[in-house]
């Protein structure tokens, strides 16, 4: 039998033991590889695929992410519905660390980012007006909110190309345009999966202030880096929760994203 999965999640190494009868799956995408290898398992009566959004050994930084073999990879495999949960800095005081924000808007800062498939062939157009899955924020909401997480439904997440961090001036104009947290990987991933009629769902960890609302020096990677790991399990707990919840049949708009778009491939 060819190995499948209907829920997929990007995100921190952390997630592996999420998976029961784990399977692991080398994949080639016209787009080069994935991260890595895609682990396949179930979470509950759930298929799962699991790509490590950085690889296992941590080796590619924000910018270098192969973003479109990721998604190819996990479309292939079946996949409709992604959850991406990850470390973001928060433009709004009142979202201090240990928030999740379960962002409804998206504001891409990054620049040269191979950001869509359709390169050739004619031009796809596709709405991107509201970047996210409602299904899915919703079922993210309601696992968070259970979860006992100071949750955060809807907001702006501002996707900066890094790797290094906003300048004090930077997250003050983010903050004060009203937008809400700020991270690194949010974009061209949340596009790449509406050009593959995926749904699409952010789960974002607060992990620090960013520079322009804490009086500090401003962030370092080993802060990021020691919260997250202290937030590793209830994270896992999460997405766990959100990935059992999401629903069997798709009834939101994310997979008619396509359609009367003539494509110039097939998709996996
Ligand atoms: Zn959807």
């Amino acid at each position: 039998m060819v190995t499948r999965a209907d829920i997929g999640v990007i995100g921190g190494s952390g997630f592996y033991s999420l998976l029961d009868d784990a399977e692991e799956i080398e994949l080639s995408t016209p787009y080069g590889p994935p991260s890595d290898v895609v682990t396949v398992g179930r979470i509950g009566s759930r298929s799962v695929a699991f790509i490590p959004r950085h690889g296992r050994d941590h080796r590619f930084p924000p910018h270098r992410i192969p973003y479109r073999a990721n998604l190819w990879a996990l479309r292939s495999l079946g996949v409709r519905q992604v959850l991406a949960p990850s470390a973001v800095g928060s433009l709004q005081a009142q979202y201090g660390p240990g928030a999740i924000v379960v962002p409804d808007q998206l504001v891409d800062r990054t620049s040269g980012r191979a950001q869509t498939y359709y390169d050739a062939g004619g031009a796809v157009h596709v709405s991107f007006a509201d970047p996210y899955c409602p299904s899915g924020r919703a079922v993210a909401v309601s696992a968070a909110r259970e979860g006992g997480w100071h949750t955060v439904d809807g907001g702006t997440l501002v996707v900066i190309e890094g790797p290094r961090f906003s300048t004090r001036a930077e997250s003050q104009r983010f903050a004060r345009n009203g937008w809400t947290i700020v991270g690194m990987t949010g974009f061209p991933e949340a596009v790449l999966a509406r050009e593959l009629a995926l749904c699409y769902t952010s789960l974002s960890l607060v992990t620090d202030l960013d520079a322009g609302v804490e009086a500090g020096e401003g962030v370092t990677h080993d802060e990021v880096l020691e919260f997250f790991a202290q937030n590793v399990h209830r994270m896992r707990t999460l997405v766990a929760d959100a990935v059992q919840a999401l629903p069997e049949a798709r009834i939101c708009p994310c997979a008619s994203a396509l359609d009367g778009i003539k494509l110039p491939f097939e998709l996996p």
